[in-house]
């Protein structure tokens, strides 16, 4: 597996406004969407362009257009969908899938209560949008279920990793590129990230 750490001061900046206990449900719900935005736009860059010959108010030009590829977003539910309308805002034909999982709060293991994916889930590059990448049990079994039904393009865009869930990812899924804006140092005994920025899905849409 490769991770991809983005950097970008702007993501950075935009990351610690969620990390940070005062920001309120309004702007955190923004920001994920934001972020989602930029993480995309850097899981896009490896994309195959083709040269298309167009017409300018001035000239005749050959110019490039991202050739033929299509984009599957799948949030998991709940947190995930967070991240859709900022990607969708960007790539507006991209199809949404959706995979329900919750972790079991005393195994901590994923149990699945809904799967809708698209027929042609095969021919797409599949984005799996988890907001947090924590003991990896989730995005594990949401990776095996893409690939169950055919999926041979997958990249995960998690905004925050833990070091178990990225070590989980690469021996469970090595060919499955996971982008994050940070790695933090550990879980708690609830299986938070620390120091993290505490549960994604209540903080996007308010339930505590
Ligand atoms: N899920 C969350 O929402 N937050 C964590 O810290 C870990 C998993």
């Amino acid at each position: 597996m490769s991770l991809v750490l983005l950097t970008h001061p702007l993501i950075q900046h935009k990351l610690t406004i969620l990390r940070d206990i005062t920001t309120g449900v309004k702007i955190f719900r923004e920001v994920v969407g934001e972020i989602a935005m930029l993480m995309c736009y850097e899981a896009m860059r490896s994309l195959p362009l083709e040269d298309v010959e167009i017409t300018t108010p001035v000239a005749r030009a050959s110019s490039k257009m991202i050739s033929g590829k299509k984009l599957a977003l799948v949030p998991i539910l709940r947190a995930g969908l967070g991240m859709v309308d900022g990607i969708i805002s960007l790539v507006p034909s991209a199809k949404v899938a959706h995979i329900g999982l919750y972790r079991d709060p005393e195994t901590l293991q994923p149990v699945e209560y809904y799967c809708k994916l698209p027929p042609d889930i095969m021919e797409r590059d599949c984005f799996v949008l988890d907001p947090m990448l924590a003991t990896g049990g989730t995005a594990v079994a949401a990776s095996g279920y893409l690939k169950e039904a055919g999926a041979r393009s997958i990249k995960l865009l998690s905004i925050l990793c833990a070091p178990p869930g990225v070590a989980k990812m690469e021996e469970e899924h090595p060919d499955v590129v996971v982008f994050t804006c940070a790695v933090d140092d550990h879980l708690n005994d609830h299986g938070y990230i620390v120091p993290g920025l505490g549960d994604a899905g209540d903080r996007i849409f308010g339930t505590k």
